[in-house]
């Protein structure tokens, strides 16, 4: 025998001339990702059957679509169909589909490689192995080596539908290497053959099978056949008429489409005839994914064309805020032998696009008016992406903003209101909308920026979610009112009560003030704003909103925070206090310490405090005097 040593793909293959068999090494993490896969990944070893079948159904799709671009193809006359064979006695068992098959390339970069880099790192990583099964298989391209869960040993016999296609055998174990050769096949497709290991050998059983289909493969959208009985109904559930939809079946087909492992929370079918055409089934999930802003890779509505699947990833038919819907949209207005290409710039797409859009919205509006629960559901897990379309959908903006939620001071810890409930009971006075943000609820309520609305029973918005600092200032008027944060410094207030201070000592008081604390602050003023609070910290009229700034501090490390104003309330009586003092005795310690204890204080309920040394020093020097006999 003749071996060869040849570098292909920077992978160490032998090859043996004669036979022409190529012998491949895994690379290393390859191998790791294999045994993670064999022997933690899943804890159902049956869905190696989903994974396979999807792949046959995935393969089949694409030959479909192959023909109906007018290519030339091997056996075009092949029905489009998954076989299933099995031998009860021995464990042996294929799966068969007469798709698109697998080119020598394939079989080395796709099957014989893991398709993402982060895969493995991802993997390791994972804790809950229920969440593995239903939610990561299949999205990181691993799903063909869930085989060697059930197997030690694989087959793959396939031919590329190319009419001058080479035929191949590729073989492994799963361990460290695989190999390729060429063998004689007829027809395009591929077969997959093993052999259960001796604790599997139950699935090779034509009642196993089935029940294993129809819990994960009820929607292959082609025939599956074992020992030539076809064992699946195929219909395209979005053709029914929405009366004739069963809950159950519609929950299914969610989870077949979506890889979700709950039900959906809500559905919506579409019958849209008219200058356009279409029919879609749309899902919003129950939960949001971990990464919902990123979540946007490359798969959104799964586009068919009258039945005949085009692709998953056309990302022109759901804008991104909506991006968490889910389903399926079928046209007979796209050509049928549409590319690619053509989904991403037809004026078809467009306008479904449009009208999905605006349907969208009403059955969200719908939700809103009739089942508030569950449109809060929806919310609290999809709120935050869904606001971003203020920012870029113009056209439906009053729309989607009426549609948004908040907390406010006059709701509960965790319950809503509506920018129009705000604004239905306003006094015609009031001329803004008043917000405050924070990280959360408590802080927010913390602020002593909020006594003043609490006392005087004025409605404040509590924006707590990050995404809010960069979307409620730019939503310009509702309703005639415009927002304002009541961080600013040029808010208007009525407080009539009268100032016990005389002016003169006011005024020295306030510039005694800004001698002590310098060009850490932009200007002391008056406050009428506060009521239990000695002091609070504002922003300038064109200042930016501090939750913004937080938000600058913590993206770019080198950021310096904008000075703040600071407010004193005259009637407070440490203020009066001080004003007693100064009044007496100009030089007297205790003046300097309390101006800056009290305006490092006000720095730490923002959490801008920088250097709570000295704070604490000062107030270890308060406690001391305090405590004293
Ligand atoms: P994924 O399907 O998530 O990409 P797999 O490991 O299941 O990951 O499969 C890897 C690739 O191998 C597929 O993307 C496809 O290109 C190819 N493949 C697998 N099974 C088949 C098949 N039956 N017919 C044609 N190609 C296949």
């Amino acid at each position: 025998m003749l071996e060869n040593l040849v570098m292909f793909n920077n992978e160490m293959v032998v090859m043996d001339q004669e036979k022409k068999i190529e012998q491949f090494q895994y690379k290393a993490e390859m191998k790791q990702l294999l045994n993670l896969i064999i022997h933690s990944l899943y804890t159902h070893p049956e869905v190696f059957l989903r994974e396979l079948v999807s792949n046959s159904s995935d393969a089949l799709n694409k030959i479909r679509f192959m023909k109906l671009t007018n290519e030339q193809v091997l056996s075009p006359e092949e029905e489009l169909k998954i076989t299933i064979s099995i031998e009860p006695e021995n464990g042996f068992f294929s799966i068969e589909d007469t798709g698109i098959g697998m080119t020598h390339e394939d079989l080395v970069e796709r099957i014989g490689t893991v398709a993402s880099s982060g895969t493995l790192e991802y993997i390791k990583n994972l804790k809950d192995a229920e969440k593995a099964d239903n939610q990561l298989i299949g999205k990181f391209g691993v799903g063909f080596y869930s085989i060697f869960m059930v197997t030690d040993e694989v087959t793959i016999e396939t031919r590329h539908a190319d009419l001058n296609s080479i035929a191949y055998k590729w073989t492994s174990q799963g361990e460290d290497s695989y190999s390729v050769e060429p063998i004689e096949k007829e027809n395009r497709g591929t077969k997959i053959s093993f052999k259960l290991k001796d604790e599997y050998k139950y699935i090779a059983d034509k009642f196993q099978i089935k029940q294993i289909l129809n819990k994960y493969s009820n929607f292959v959208d082609f025939p599956i056949y074992i020992e030539n009985e076809k064992v699946n109904v195929v219909e395209a559930l979005w053709h029914k008429k929405e009366a004739d939809l069963v809950k159950e079946e519609v929950s299914e087909f969610y989870k077949f489409i979506s890889n979700d492992y709950f039900p959906p929370l809500d559905y919506l079918k579409l019958d849209i005839e008219g200058t356009i055409n279409f029919k879609a089934l749309l899902f919003i999930p129950e939960n949001a994914p971990q990464n919902l802003f990123q979540e946007r890779d490359r798969k959104t509505l799964h586009l068919y064309s009258s039945k005949v699947f085009i692709n998953d990833d056309c990302q022109e038919l759901l804008p991104d805020y909506l991006s968490f819907i889910k389903g399926v949209i079928d046209t007979e207005d796209l050509p049928l032998n549409v590319s690619r290409e053509v989904t991403q710039n037809s004026p078809v797409i467009h306008k479904i696009a449009d009208i999905i859009k605006s349907r969208i919205l009403s059955w969200l509006e719908k939700m809103a008016n009739d089942d508030n629960e569950k449109y809060e559901k929806f919310y609290r897990e999809f709120g935050s992406l869904f606001k971003t379309g203020t920012n870029s959908d113009y056209m439906n903006k009053k729309r989607i903003v009426d549609l948004l939620r908040y907390e406010s001071s006059n709701t509960k810890a965790g319950e809503f209101t509506t920018l129009n409930k705000y604004t239905s009971v306003l006094d015609t006075k009031q001329e803004h909308i008043y917000y405050l943000t924070g990280p959360n609820r408590e802080q927010v309520e913390r602020n002593p920026n909020l006594e003043y609305f609490k006392k005087n029973d004025i409605e404040v918005l509590y924006l707590t979610d990050p995404v809010d600092v960069f979307t409620v200032p730019y939503f310009g008027d509702y309703e005639g009112k415009s927002f304002k944060s009541i961080e600013k410094a040029d808010i208007k207030i009525e407080n009539n009560e009268e100032s016990q201070v005389d002016e003169e000592a006011k005024t020295d008081l306030l510039a005694y003030f800004k001698t002590i604390l310098g060009d850490k602050v932009e200007d002391v003023v008056e406050s009428k704003r506060l009521v239990e609070s000695p002091v609070t910290l504002v922003v300038g009229a064109e200042g930016m909103d501090p939750q913004m700034e937080k938000m600058m501090q913590y993206m770019e490390k080198n950021y310096t925070l904008s000075k703040r104003i600071l407010e004193v309330n005259i009637n407070h009586k440490i203020i009066k206090n001080l004003s007693e003092i100064y009044n007496k005795d100009k030089d007297d310690p205790r003046l300097k310490n309390a101006i800056e204890q009290l305006f490092d204080s006000a720095l730490l309920l923002e959490g801008y405090l920088k250097n709570p040394a000295d704070f604490v020093t000062r107030m270890n020097d308060f406690i001391m005097k305090a405590t004293e006999n």
